[in-house]
């Protein structure tokens, strides 16, 4: 942890991972004063909050800066509006209140964001979507995900739930997807799906979608499986351009990796399939893991959607 200076207008921002709680002290244009890491316990979502708070009271001790609101980005699926974590298969939350309980144990009002939407906005201000106003910032990992911007604003959805692209069904009848229907993006070409696919076809199992694509220029095989996910993803990609706008997409999480392997023939993939479509051009991202931390900075710093603590809650009710 390394402090770089004074600052009495800061923000806790606090990005709740699968594997990591990332957590910094910053300046409401998402610069980073002191930072900090932690483990996330799995399975455990109270046991994760915990630790969230912990290390926000590790940073919030820290002299000289003084933190007026935290911003905290969480996966799953999340309500902003009402500070409530809906559902998060690897956290095992189902309707939990975290915005109000880390307000209480903060003493701080605290804004809540989905993870994907708060790196989605941190891209668009800082990183691989600069200048652009009408954008997908893709998570493409273990699931796929999307944060949608349009008009230079995050679409946050009624609901809560907007950018669910990894549920767009793109192969009716195709794998099975984990939300029970089938052939949506995410079944198709996440890179769970992709290392799934391809140890299908080789019949042993592989470390991950990284292992495919080290295997591309021998294996014929990897270059099947990587090639069908690739044009999933053109499709499901063309979909939502088709709706949105979109003029360019910034392609983060684990599969962002892969670099050119990806981009390249993912933007060849989509030319060939376009039609009417404005064919969008094609970055990855550059935030990197901090974008969930950076983009809950940004956002608690303009939010409206504040979760004041409950001293009222000794109060009369
Ligand atoms: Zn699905």
């Amino acid at each position: 942890m390394t402090g770089t200076g004074r600052s009495d207008d800061a923000l806790l921002a606090v990005d709740l991972g699968g594997t990591q709680i990332k957590a910094m002290l910053a300046r409401p244009d998402g610069t980073a004063l002191v930072e900090a890491t932690r483990s996330t316990p799995s399975g455990d979502g109270a046991a994760a909050i915990r630790e969230v708070v912990d290390v926000g009271r590790e940073l919030l001790r820290e002299p000289g800066v003084r933190a007026s609101r935290v911003g905290l980005a969480v996966p799953g699926i999340v309500d902003a509006a009402a500070g409530i974590a809906v559902y998060s298969a690897n956290l095992g939350w189902r309707r939990a209140p975290v915005a109000a309980v880390v307000a209480d144990a903060l003493a701080l009002p605290v804004a809540l964001q989905h993870d994907v939407t708060a790196a989605g906005v941190a891209e668009h201000r800082l990183g691989a979507g600069r200048g652009v106003d009408d954008l997908l910032v893709v998570a493409i990992g273990t699931g796929i995900a999307a944060a949608v911007i349009a008009g230079g604003r995050p679409v946050l959805g009624g609901a809560g739930q907007a950018g669910e692209l990894g549920h767009v069904q793109v192969r009716p009848g195709g794998r099975p997807c984990g939300c029970g229907r089938l052939g949506c993006l995410e079944a198709e070409a996440s890179a769970r799906a992709i290392a799934r696919s391809y140890a299908e076809r080789i019949g042993r199992p592989v470390a991950g979608a990284a292992d495919v694509a080290a295997r591309l220029d021998d294996d014929e095989r990897a270059r099947v499986v990587w090639q069908e996910a690739v044009e999933a993803l053109a499709d499901g990609l063309l979909d939502a351009v088709a709706l949105l706008g979109t003029t360019r997409v910034v392609i983060g999480g684990g599969l962002s990796h892969a670099g050119d392997r990806l981009l390249r023939p993912l933007a060849a993939a989509m030319r060939e399939r376009a039609s009417v479509h404005v064919v969008p051009e094609l970055v990855t991202a550059q935030l990197g893991s901090r974008g969930g931390m950076v983009g809950a900075a940004l956002m608690a710093a303009e939010s409206h959607q504040l979760h004041h603590p409950t001293a009222a809650a000794d109060g009369p009710s």
